[in-house]
């Protein structure tokens, strides 16, 4: 018998669901039946696709302005101004506003100056439309069938929010470096709260998911420091943990970790080698330039010697989008994961 599988019956008093999974204190608002047969239709789909699209529009908007740059040292306001056109400052008609399509229809470009936008703006609201949808029918037609509606509209919310902040976080550390505070220390409580929602719930999982997650970075980081005096992990990455850890407790923890990290390295390997074979075919006089600002990252280009030997100190790639896709992934194997490691959970 699958423990792993049978354990989750218990539900807590806080979940505000009943029994079959209702809110409590009133009728039922959604019929069981018509929703069984209904909320994996195409309509349903399109129409958490739109959601998704809109939400991606709104992750293009903190992408964009919640890092600080040099004119702005705390970032930008994220609700105002409105959306306009980096360049010549045109504010985009509501028409032009339609996340996705709009892009298409404008070929990329600003109405009134004609400049171009950057493709990502386009990568990113379809990015969170397709995870909206994936999480969406997981929940409704694979993974949880057998919940009551409520429950799975209740799930499939909170893990569509988690992707989401897993999108922002993963492209500002990808522009930037940088795991930013005021996402971090905010989204470690409302993932927490979230996870409460959750039917099946303990306030132990998140908390302690939380703890580790933030504690396991943490120890690496300062060890390594101490062992090479150079940074590896920031704490940025142990913050972007422990909302993981919130929400998905420990397990979702190393998941994150050890996936993450198998993730990085699989596509760390291609970007060295092709970042090799560029710096070989580059002129000598380019090298010296790099020469004067990091007197060791180039040598191996000129000691033949050492030419297989990949030059692994030099790279450095933001481990936060990592994590996020690891944790992301996480949403989809962790029912099979219990079935094959439920002595963990
Ligand atoms: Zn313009």
């Amino acid at each position: 018998m699958l423990r792993g599988a049978t354990k989750k019956k218990s539900r807590p008093l806080h979940s505000g669901l009943d029994a079959v999974g209702q809110p409590r204190y009133g009728m039922r608002v959604i019929d069981a039946e018509l929703w069984a047969n209904q909320s994996a239709s195409p309509v349903m789909l399109a129409f958490v696709a739109f959601l998704g699209a809109l939400w991606g529009s709104f992750a293009n908007v903190c992408i964009y302005r919640m890092p600080p740059t040099d004119e702005n040292p705390k970032g930008l306001s994220v609700v105002q101004p409105g959306s306009h056109c980096s360049h010549c400052k045109h504010p985009v008609r509501w028409y032009d506003n339609v996340p996705m399509l709009s892009y298409l229809w404008l070929k990329g470009k600003c109405r009134d100056c004609g400049t171009s936008f950057s493709p990502r703006y386009l990568l990113v609201e379809a990015a969170v439309a397709m995870l909206f949808v994936a999480v969406y029918y997981y929940v409704v037609a694979i993974a949880y069938t057998d919940t009551a509606p409520t429950e799975q509209l209740i799930r499939s919310g909170v893990l569509a929010a988690f992707c989401w902040l897993m999108v922002v976080i993963a492209f500002i550390d990808l522009d930037h470096r940088l795991i930013l505070n005021k996402i971090t220390y905010p989204a470690i409580p409302i993932m927490y709260g979230l996870g409460l929602l959750l039917p099946g719930a303990t306030w132990k999982t998140g908390l302690i998911g939380i703890v580790v997650g933030y504690g396991l970075v943490r120890a690496i980081a300062d060890l390594f420091w101490l062992v090479t005096r150079r940074e590896g992990m920031g704490y940025g990455d142990g913050k972007l943990l422990a909302i993981v850890g919130a929400l998905f407790g420990w397990q979702g923890v190393l998941v994150g970790l050890f996936l993450g990290s198998l993730v990085g390295t699989t596509l760390l390997i291609p970007i060295l080698i092709a970042g090799r074979i560029r710096a070989a075919c580059q002129p000598n006089d380019k090298t010296d330039e790099d020469n004067s600002t990091e007197p060791d990252s180039v040598e191996d280009c000129n000691e033949s010697e050492e030419e297989d030997i990949p030059n692994w100190r030099r790279v450095e790639l933001p481990f936060g989008p990592f994590i996020a896709i690891a944790a992301v992934l996480f949403i989809f194997i962790e029912a099979r994961l219990r079935l094959h490691f439920f002595f963990l959970w």
